[in-house]
């Protein structure tokens, strides 16, 4: 039989960023060091396949610090812990392994920087998040207002209107926070803030490879997991770019063939948690019904690396 003719536009940059394969490599090297189990405290990166791999490598995750015994190293994940966490930690004498990811560490530092000058802070994140908590958590309660939209810009009743500074969760979406920010500068002109967002390069980068792809397929795939921020809004982004079908799919055995019926054109990315093996195991299953040309769509070209922490390193 045929196969019907198909066109696959693969994003790039897609998959992993530096954050998530620095955290990764944390708990592998962690287990070859001290040996299983090795605990970790909230999924490491929000991808069940990384989860599981991991689990099946001997790591055990948790949900908080007092289900960990305190003779086991554990480990922050790439999200970042608010304040109290390490402190927890430190307190009980573990050891610990902060994965959190740099670019994360950075609006903690932000955060900080500008409660010591005074300033009342105002985040724009999603509610619930963990990155959210994390870094509302580097400050007293009260410190931090929480926005996500722009009505909730015009909800918030700070201390002092002149006395307040911004920093934002990093993987929302570009456009999205550029209106909320623009909200905030016109209700509190002296607010401070970064130059521009604190939406990291991995995020910014995907959602640019989404924004070229979507006009140019009839649907789009984001492999990704369903409490995955950045992968998330690379499935908002393709629908505000008018991609009529955006959906995202933890893997191949999830994508709604039905759907796809009589589509010439498909787009594929995959969030910052999600490995490239995912993105290849969705090819194949596209190969296996369709005659299929690969077309990559290029936007950016990705060399950012970080190094793991210290306690972890040969040369330490
Ligand atoms: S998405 Fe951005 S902030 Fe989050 S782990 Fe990756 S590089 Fe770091």
């Amino acid at each position: 039989m045929t196969k019907p003719p198909l066109t696959l536009y693969l994003a790039a940059p897609r998959g992993f960023c530096a954050g998530v394969d620095r955290a990764i490599k944390i708990v592998e090297m962690a287990i070859e060091k001290w040996g299983a189990p090795i605990y970790v405290r909230h999924e490491i990166v929000h991808n069940k396949f990384v989860v599981d791999s991991l689990r099946d490598k001997g790591a055990v995750f948790v949900e908080e610090l007092d289900e960990c015994p305190v003779d086991r190293p554990v480990i922050f994940s790439a999200h970042g812990v608010p304040k109290a966490v390490p402190a927890a930690a430190e307190q009980r004498e573990m050891i610990y392994v902060d994965a959190t990811c740099p670019l994360v560490s950075k609006v903690h530092i932000e955060a900080e920087r500008h409660h010591k000058n005074g300033l009342q802070m105002v985040m724009i994140g999603h509610a619930g998040h963990p990155e959210t908590i994390g870094t509302m958590g580097q400050l007293p309660d009260g410190e931090v207002l929480l926005v996500e939209t722009v009505e909730d810009v015009a909800r918030i009743q700070p201390r002092d209107p002149e006395r307040l500074a911004f920093i934002t969760q990093t993987t929302l979406s570009v456009d999205d926070t550029r209106e909320v920010v623009t909200a905030l500068q016109a209700r509190f002109p002296a607010i401070a803030g970064p130059h521009k967002e604190d939406i990291c390069y991995a995020t910014t980068n995907r959602q640019e490879a989404v924004k070229a792809i979507a006009p140019k397929v009839e649907a789009l795939l984001v492999i990704g997991a369903p409490n995955s921020s950045n992968s998330r809004r690379l499935v908002e982004v393709a629908r505000s770019e008018g991609c009529r079908y955006a959906q995202l799919v933890g893997r191949a055995d999830e994508i709604d063939w039905r759907a796809l019926e009589g589509v010439a054109s498909v787009g594929v990315t995959a969030g910052a948690s999600a490995p490239e093996l995912l993105v290849d195991e969705v090819v194949d299953a596209f190969r296996d019904r369709y005659d299929v040309t690969m077309q990559t769509v290029e936007t950016a070209r990705e060399s950012v690396e970080f190094k793991v922490p210290r306690l972890l390193r040969e040369d330490a």
